[in-house]
């Protein structure tokens, strides 16, 4: 996406605008009401400096959840009979709506979750076009009614896809606008009432997710916001039997949980997409260059928090040390460390303190058991003082058993193995309890053909610069993890999306 000087001014404009709210009350959203729940709260501080309150949203409890699946209930008939065009015209007014609000939204995102400028405003416009797209699909596919050989005279059958009902959705916060807009706008054009239960860490983009929905004529009660911790709120979206599906973007920890524990009577959908522990292999007939720079930029954007991000690296043997001087070259050149506000940022902070811990554990095992070959800190210096910044790391001469191979860490840091031969390179790719996203550097269309036809994962990049592991668009790539990365077999930004948020109804009619 090119960011264009007018961008740039109406952003800044927008973080000064945010600097005088930060700190405000938010509320949950019920049945087109602001609601408050029982009166406690959680605060989150900004990543970029932790003695600044970016928010206080009420602490939801089971209650508030289950007063907002009551709603959700009540006004599913009213929008599922609306109709797929009706709907889609509702949702792509809230399209519009959040590209008008672009430079707020992606004002908050830097201080929400310390995205930087270009990525946060880039999220932004993927979620508008997650929306559209998702249009596009019931439209093209004239909601996926279709006609079936007729049985005989005077009768016809058809078969269509009518939505569930009500949908849990359950968000991270990495990507907290457009994996959620895609989540909940995918359930909602299907015909589905919405629940939704945003990361404590992304409170403020789901609350203005929410709207956006309503300032674009989502009905009372079809879409909810419910705010508060996984294990109230979001157990009560598990359990509750009047919810009919669920739908989460997380950890494979919690995601494999509900995975397990949603459906208890019968059967119900649960779509669960989860981490990655993304490879990326350079042969001896890669361009380093291009290799190099694709690495970089997959495992230090965004700090390595993507579930793309690129976190370990398989090089063969005779292209290996002119690889790893290319390596720290352009983490050196590009990897700039610093606010995520300021236009030259490449990498803003980690998310919390945990993140700066697992971070520090990593590097420490790494300086026992390998090489750190750049990077390896935390940065406390300045302007970084109560913020959680780190260098970006790279490690080397781990064995290729070590559990920083195996680990997802989510957190700037790639480990580098030496292999002999591309088999072995995918031997060691595809052994992992992972399958998101996987990349190739070669120019020898026989490896290429030999790495699609062996790589366990859902999403493959062949010689890509801007991201060996990283990137994808709605319409132009999908996206979604086998093995313990997803649950469906099917990928957001998709042409198989919308329709695992509906079920198939066969109808065979007699006439007179
Ligand atoms: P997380 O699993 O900690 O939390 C995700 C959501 O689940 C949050 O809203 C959280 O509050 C909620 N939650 C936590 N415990 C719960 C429980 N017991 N019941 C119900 N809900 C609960 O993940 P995170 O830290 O927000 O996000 C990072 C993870 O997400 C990484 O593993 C990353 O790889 C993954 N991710 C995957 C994709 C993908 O498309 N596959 C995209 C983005 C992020």
């Amino acid at each position: 996406m090119k960011i264009t000087p007018n961008d740039d001014q109406a952003y800044d404009h927008a973080v000064e605008h945010i600097r005088g709210r930060l700190g405000s009350r938010f509320a949950m959203y019920v049945n087109g009401q602001r609601w408050l729940g029982a009166g406690e709260e959680i605060s989150h501080e900004s990543p970029v400096d932790n003695s600044v309150v970016v928010s206080y949203f009420p602490k939801g409890t089971r209650e508030d959840a289950k007063a907002a699946i009551e709603a959700a209930r009540e006004a599913w008939d009213g929008w599922s009979k609306k109709g797929y065009r009706d709907r889609a015209k509702i949702l792509r007014k809230a399209a519009d709506l959040l590209i008008e609000r672009r430079y707020v939204l992606s004002a908050w995102m830097s201080w929400e979750v310390g995205k930087n400028r270009a990525e946060s405003l880039a999220e932004v416009n993927e979620a508008a076009e997650l929306i559209r797209y998702y249009c596009d699909q019931m439209e093209k596919n004239k909601g996926f009614t279709r006609p079936m050989e007729p049985p005989g005279p005077n009768q016809e059958t058809f078969t269509l896809q009518r939505p569930y009902g009500v949908w849990a959705v359950i968000g991270p916060w990495n990507f907290p606008l457009a994996l959620t807009t895609g989540m909940t706008s995918g359930a909602l054009v299907a015909g589905n009432s919405v629940v939704f239960k945003p990361s404590s860490e992304s409170s403020v983009i789901g609350f203005e997710l929410t709207q956006a929905y309503a300032d674009a004529g989502v009905p009372p009660g079809v879409f909810n916001l419910v705010t508060g911790p996984g294990a109230t709120v979001g157990a009560e979206l598990q359990e509750n039997p009047k919810v009919d599906g669920l739908i989460f973007t997380g950890s494979k920890a919690v995601g494999l949980r509900l995975y397990h524990d949603f459906a208890k009577d019968y059967p119900k959908p649960v779509i669960t997409e989860m981490g990655g522990k993304n490879p990326a292999i350079v042969t001896s007939k890669a361009n380093i260059g291009e290799a190099a720079e694709g690495i970089v930029r997959a495992a230090f954007g965004f700090g390595g928090q993507k579930c793309s991000a690129c976190s370990r690296v398989y090089v063969e043997k005779p292209v290996k040390e002119k690889f790893m001087t290319a390596l720290a070259d352009y983490t050196k050149r590009l990897a700039l460390v610093g606010n995520p506000v300021r236009k030259e940022t490449f990498l803003g902070p980690l998310i919390n303190q945990g993140a700066v811990d697992t971070y520090l554990q990593a590097t420490d095992e790494a300086r026992g058991d390998g090489v750190i070959i750049t990077g390896g800190n935390r940065i406390k210096s300045g302007e970084f003082e109560r913020g959680y910044f780190v260098e970006p790391a790279i490690v080397d001469n781990l064995p290729l058993t070590h559990r920083l191979f195996k680990d997802e860490l989510f957190v700037p840091f790639v480990v580098v193995g030496t292999v002999g031969s591309l088999r072995e390179a995918l031997r060691e790719a595809n052994d992992s309890e992972y399958g998101l996203c996987a990349g190739i550097y070669s120019h020898d269309k026989g490896e290429v053909a030999e790495f699609f036809d062996n790589v366990q994962a859902g999403v493959t990049y062949v010689n890509r610069r801007a991201g060996a592991t990283t990137g994808a668009w709605p319409g132009v790539n999908s996206f979604g993890g086998w093995k313990g990365s997803g649950s469906s077999g099917k990928s957001g930004l998709g042409p198989y999306y919308v329709q695992q948020f509906m079920h198939e109804q066969s109808r065979w009619i007699v006439k007179k």
